[in-house]
């Protein structure tokens, strides 16, 4: 398993922009709604690991089904580059699309398959 490193992130026209101190683990494929359309990779990392860097005022939140995720988009780009949400204990976590990191080899990775279209 990779150690933790602090990542930089962000959108595709770098309005939003964060670090990430994560060992990428674990990483996980979910199957949802919007995961599959997004071909989002998450990683789970706490909110003293992550910091937005730049875009607070300018991502936009999107909310579905049972609205336990808030996915954050940048309005220009459109890509999803993070989301924030709560463990099941009321935690705030966030979860960092890790295609949106630099420096990962996202083809050296083994996602994990997560069942989020059941849920
Ligand atoms: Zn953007």
């Amino acid at each position: 398993m990779a150690e933790a490193k602090t990542y930089a992130g962000g959108c595709h026209c770098g309005a939003v922009r964060y670090e990430a101190t994560t060992d990428l683990a674990p990483l996980i494929a979910c199957n949802c709604s919007i995961c599959t359309k997004h071909g989002l990779l998450l990683t789970f990392v706490s909110e003293q690991a992550f910091k937005l860097v730049s875009g607070k005022d300018d991502v936009k939140e999107y909310l579905f089904n049972k609205k336990h995720i808030h996915h954050q988009f940048c309005p220009t780009c459109g890509v999803e580059s993070f989301a924030r949400g709560t463990k099941p204990d009321g935690t705030p976590m966030v979860a960092v699309n890790v295609r949106c990191l630099e420096g990962v080899d996202i083809g050296s990775l083994t996602p994990t398959p997560f069942n989020g279209r059941d849920l």
